[in-house]
Order: C-alpha cells, then sequence, then structure tokens
C-alpha cells in the first residue's frame, strides 16, 4: 500500500492538498465495484443515493471533478444561444474553468460584482439581469449561478431565498457551485438540503475539504440528471468500476465530514494569531479559508514562508498580494501553534 506518512508535512495553500489515509484507501480497496456506465457500480450508485438524501433532491451523478459537474450543469440548463449566465465576477465557474462556459454552452456570462460584501445579493442580480423581452440585441439571463462557500464565506440563506424568488418571477433556474458547501453547512448548522431546497442544481465536491483524491456530485431532479448523464459521456466522463473512488467518498461523509468543524475551529485561532501580527484579514473567517493583507504585518511574509517550509509547513500561498491560506482535515492543532509561534518569534528579533 502506498505510504502516505512522512515526516511532518503540512501543506496549507490548499484543501486539494490531502492525501487518502491508510483507512481511506483500506476503503476503497474493500469496495464492491461494477461496471458504472452500465449503472452498475454499486457503491458509486449507494454514493450517488446517499448524497441525493443529503441534499433533499430526487438524483444526483457521480463526475470527475467539480469542474465537470459545473459545466454539465451549465450546459444541461442551457440549450438555445443567444443566452447569459449570472455569476459573480470571481465565481470559479467564471474565472477558473478555462472559460468552459463559452466552450461548452455558447453562452456569454455577466460577471457581477456584489455592491456589498463578497456574496451576490438579490439586488445585484435585479441589477445586471438581462430580460428575455425580444430585444435582439441582447443575450437574455437564463440562469444565475451563485457559489457557495465563497472563498469561505457563507452565503447568508435569506440572500439565496431572495435570488430564488427572483428567479422564479423570472422563471430561470440557479444553479449552486457549492464545491464547499459541506463546509457552509458545518459552519451555519443548516443541513445541505436547507441550501439546496433553493435552488435546481448543485454541485458538490469531495477532493477538497472532504479529503477525497477524486470526486464531485451533481445533483438535481430526475429529468435533469438524466440529461447530465448524457452530458457526462458525452465530455467523456463516463466511467467503469468508479466504486473504488465512491467509495472514498463513502469515507469522506462518515468519517472526515464530522471532522470539518475541528478545522474550522483551527482556521480561527490561525486567523487571529496572525492577525494580532498585523496580517489583516480581508474576508470574513467563517469556515477553512484565510485572505489576509500582508501589507502592514510586523513579520515578512517571504521571510515567514522560507522559515516555515525549514520546520515541514508549505504556506508560499500569495496571489497577487494577497495571501490565501486555507485549511484541511491534514492540518492538525500541532501545525497551527508551530506557524503562530515561528511568526511570533519573528517579531522579537
Ligand atoms: C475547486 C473548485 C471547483 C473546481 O474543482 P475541481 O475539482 O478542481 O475541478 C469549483 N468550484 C469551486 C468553488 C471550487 O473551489
Amino acid at each position: 500500500m502506498a505510504s502516505t506518512k512522512s515526516a511532518p508535512n503540512w501543506d496549507l495553500r490548499t484543501d486539494t492538498a490531502t492525501k487518502p489515509s491508510p483507512e481511506m484507501f483500506q476503503h476503497m480497496a474493500q469496495a464492491e465495484v461494477g461496471n458504472d456506465v452500465f449503472g452498475e457500480d454499486p457503491t458509486v450508485n449507494k454514493l450517488e443515493k446517499r448524497v441525493a438524501e443529503l441534499l433533499g433532491k430526487p438524483a444526483a451523478v457521480f463526475v470527475a471533478s467539480s469542474t465537470m459537474s459545473n459545466q454539465i450543469a451549465v450546459r444541461t440548463h442551457l440549450r438555445n444561444p443567444p443566452e447569459t449566465v449570472l455569476c459573480h465576477s470571481h465565481a470559479h465557474i467564471y474565472r477558473h474553468e478555462a472559460g468552459g462556459i463559452s466552450f461548452h454552452s455558447q453562452a456569454m456570462v455577466v460577471p457581477v460584482t456584489p455592491a456589498n460584501g463578497p456574496n451576490l445579493t438579490v439586488d445585484d442580480v435585479k441589477r445586471e439581469f438581462i430580460e428575455d423581452d425580444g430585444d435582439f440585441h441582447c443575450a437574455p439571463t437564463r440562469l444565475i449561478a451563485l457559489e457557495n462557500t465563497f472563498t469561505g464565506v457563507v452565503m447568508p440563506i435569506e440572500d439565496i431565498r431572495e435570488i430564488r424568488k427572483f428567479a422564479n418571477e423570472k422563471g430561470i433556474p440557479v444553479h449552486m457551485d457549492g464545491a464547499r458547501l459541506w463546509n457552509a453547512s458545518v459552519a451555519s448548522g443548516l443541513s445541505l438540503a436547507d441550501y439546496a431546497k433553493e435552488v435546481d442544481s448543485v454541485n458538490l465536491c469531495l477532493s477538497k475539504g472532504m479529503g477525497c483524491p477524486v470526486g464531485a456530485i451533481l445533483a438535481g431532479s430526475e429529468e435533469f440528471i438524466q440529461k447530465a448523464r448524457h452530458y457526462r459521456k458525452l465530455f467523456g466522463g463516463g466511467w467503469r468500476q468508479a466504486g473504488v473512488l465512491a467509495a472514498a467518498g463513502l469515507f469522506s461523509i462518515d468519517h472526515i465530514w464530522p471532522t470539518m468543524a475541528k478545522t474550522h475551529e483551527q482556521t480561527k485561532r490561525l486567523a487571529d494569531g496572525l492577525s494580532e501580527l498585523g496580517f489583516k484579514p480581508i474576508l470574513p473567517v467563517e469556515t477553512n479559508i484565510i485572505l489576509i493583507d500582508p501589507s502592514e504585518a510586523k513579520v515578512d511574509w517571504g521571510e515567514l514562508t522560507k522559515q516555515l517550509a525549514k520546520h515541514g509547513v508549505n504556506m508560499d500561498t500569495v496571489y497577487g498580494g494577497t495571501i490565501r491560506i486555507v485549511l484541511h482535515n491534514q492540518i492538525d492543532d500541532a501545525c497551527v501553534d508551530l506557524v503562530l509561534s515561528v511568526a511570533k518569534g519573528m517579531t522579537e528579533n
């Protein structure tokens, strides 16, 4: 069996950094498998059913990645250009999926910067919404896509409900990129189903905070998922004995999801400690992500990451002047203590 344990080696750059634990591998190795393209993989079927139930949706399909899940969702919702997807100007489906919406769905994106705070509100949506009013200069808005959490910030359920209500008035669907909806649910105390109820389709990632090596789930109505399966095949995402991967997903729901509250506590503790050293939080720290501005800190960021690297901590995460630190289930209290003590030590020299 592949070894996943080595000397202390903490990766705080992303929650995709996790490696399957020996226990997860064990689960994968013991999975009952079949041909999923024929619908005959019992473990995939079990995972899809389990997640659909958690979301309160009639059906779900297991796919290779959240990018695939979101892009299949958009393609399944849209089918008649010219049309527009309305989403956050920094939404993953718009910025970080290689322009997939234009490529796969021939749709334009209207990227919307929220007027206040990190998340879209119904006022933002109303302001940028393109009516289907016969004006053939325009590409009407035919889908609203939300992201929850957005960079670790939980989207308030009231805002989601108001956007849902508006979308209903306009007769258009809402998709939620809930790659980290697991985190949102843990942080807010609302169930996955409370969120999913407000949207037509939802993506959940298994390879972020859930710690799986591969996988995402797309859920929606029976009819929607039937069509999504068709697109999954078209995208080259029909897979065979995928139960080995679905087993990791089932393991993560039972054994990793319950540790997420602890990860959020550790994130808050790390953010508070760094804030005392002058690292200013840019977004509220509500789940597992810290975004900070290092410009007025008492410690030089480059020097700090160099020191931490010597201790087996990889925190080299500056993007355009902003630091993004992400915690997950393979970060422990010892790592948080170490980062804070090394950082504090540097202020004393
Ligand atoms: C990471 C991420 C994705 C894409 O996930 P992959 O599995 O890497 O394709 C989509 N949406 C959000 C919000 C993400 O954070």
